[in-house]
């Protein structure tokens, strides 16, 4: 039998991320998730070159506490 202490640690918190990439600079930002997100939906304008990002990437990161 596999131990699987990852899913059944309380303590380990799950932060989601969202990814916006410009289609013209390749500039990625990187923001918390908000509801309604979703890959492929218009970000916010890019900070390098004006143009409208994309989600490209939605993603969770494990957070665990010190
Ligand atoms: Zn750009």
């Amino acid at each position: 039998m596999a131990t699987t202490s990852v899913a059944t640690d309380k303590k380990t918190k799950f932060t989601v991320f969202t990814i916006e990439e410009c289609p013209a600079c390749g500039q990625k930002t990187k923001r918390p998730f908000q509801t309604g997100d979703y890959i492929t939906k218009d970000g916010a304008k890019c900070a390098k070159c004006g143009n409208q990002t994309r989600i490209s990437l939605i993603y969770a990161e494990a957070t665990k506490p010190a």
